[in-house]
């Protein structure tokens, strides 16, 4: 069986083919400038040459059949036939309140999808034209929603209630509702499975670290907090995203700086985060460089990163009375030895000891902590795309 992976922005749509038998990835791709001058399809295949595709794509449509192109190339493709695509699974960023889990697509479904536009206006219309999109040119391929939200509907109230009047959560839906659900819940099921351990015995501070990044504190086998919240601005620093700040520096850039809503919009998701800190760069790349070359603000914009995680780690240590393993995945947390360091510096009264040795690796599964640290922690790479095949395979059995 294999499965087409599809997560669709709104000018790019990232896909793999993965094998469900062996569970290999056989084909991975991105198309970029969808609708813009410059439409391009980069796929990456084990054994082959990247295969690029420069033609026009006005729409996902379009973008979706060079996909389907690509894949049965003669030269460069994986497959002989569409055929061989028994079915496809969707990344939906928001599932709102009503799904806690995937589900195959019906009408039903997409109208719930719908429902969600309000709560993630720049996620979910793309992720809806990639499922109309595969749906038009694959009429009779079973498809499935998987929610970047569903792992995090077993938060209990306390967490994710805010203190603002009941009503605005129970008429308007504002909440926190937490988002890299599927990542989070990949890299605490694959902790455990290094570790020897049933799940459902252990306490894990998961570390999403990438562009955006969260935390997630995960007992007994389930999201019971997590940093992000009604939308993907809250919580720790990231790349250019402010995190949480007081609210009502919103109100005094309006009414004394004259900030009209769209400007603080883009201050706090394009301009701030290590970007804005450290004016360098969002990329740890850049701004570690910059820091070994001592410029004070990339030093500030990595302390302030490192203390936030850090605090974070500890309060979470806290909602869960105790903690057995913590976990770094995603861009930052895979590559950056130098970042996981820094973040579990000082956590040594909870019982974590880095093994500097150990720590030294990048991109592949491992355990950084010395023999004798009483909590445990890893380097866990994510794998998303699996998560939602696994799910697809299950659901269209
Ligand atoms: P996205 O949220 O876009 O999926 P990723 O998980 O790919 O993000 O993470 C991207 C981030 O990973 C970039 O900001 C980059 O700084 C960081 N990163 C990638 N490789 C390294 C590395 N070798 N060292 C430090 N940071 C890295």
């Amino acid at each position: 069986m294999k499965v087409l992976v599809i997560n669709c922005g709104s000018s790019s749509l990232k896909y793999q083919l993965i094998d469900m038998e062996t569970e290999n990835s056989l084909a991975q791709g991105l198309v970029e400038r969808i609708g813009i001058e410059g439409s391009v399809l980069t796929q990456k295949v084990e054994g082959k040459d990247k295969y690029i595709v420069k033609t026009p794509m006005n729409n996902h449509k379009e973008a979706i059949e060079i996909v389907l192109k690509a894949l049965v190339d003669g030269e460069h493709g994986v497959i002989k036939s569409m055929d061989e695509i028994t079915a496809v699974g969707h990344r939906v960023v928001h599932g709102g309140e009503k799904y806690a889990s995937s589900v195959l697509i019906t009408e039903e479904v997409k109208k719930s999808i719908e429902e969600c536009y309000k709560l993630a206006p720049l996620h979910n219309p793309p992720n809806m034209i990639g499922i109309e999109a595969c749906e038009e040119l694959m009429p009779n391929t079973p498809m499935v929603a998987v929610f970047d939200t569903a792992f995090h509907q077993t938060m209990p109230k306390e967490a994710f209630l805010y203190a603002l009047p009941y009503e605005l959560y129970s008429e308007n839906g504002i909440r926190k509702y937490g988002f890299h659900g599927t990542s989070h819940m990949y890299v605490s099921n694959k902790v455990a499975e290094v570790m020897g351990k049933d799940i459902k015995d252990l306490k894990i501070v998961t570390c999403h670290l990438g562009n955006g990044a969260s935390l997630c504190a995960v007992k007994n086998g389930v999201s019971i907090d997590t940093t992000m919240g009604f939308t993907p601005l809250d919580g720790i620093v990231m790349g250019t995203r402010s995190g949480s700040i007081d609210p009502a520096i919103v109100l005094y850039l309006i009414n004394e700086l004259k900030y009209s809503t769209e400007d603080v919009n883009t201050l706090l998701n394009k301009k701030s985060g290590v970007l804005g800190i450290s004016g360098v760069s969002s990329d740890f790349r850049d701004i570690e460089d910059a820091a070994a070359k001592g410029d004070e603000r990339a030093i500030l914009a990595l302390d302030i990163y490192h203390y936030r995680i850090r605090t974070q780690i500890g309060a979470y240590a806290a909602a869960m009375g105790g903690v057995d393993a913590i976990v770094f995945t995603a861009g930052v947390g895979e590559n950056g030895p130098e970042t996981r360091e820094a973040c579990l510096e000082g956590l040594e009264f909870l019982g974590v000891k880095v093994d500097k040795e150990k720590n030294n690796v990048r991109g592949k599964v491992r355990e950084i902590s010395t023999e004798d640290s009483t909590v445990k922690a890893f380097v866990i790479p994510t794998n998303e795309e699996l998560v939602i095949a696994r799910d697809t395979k299950n659901l269209v059995k």
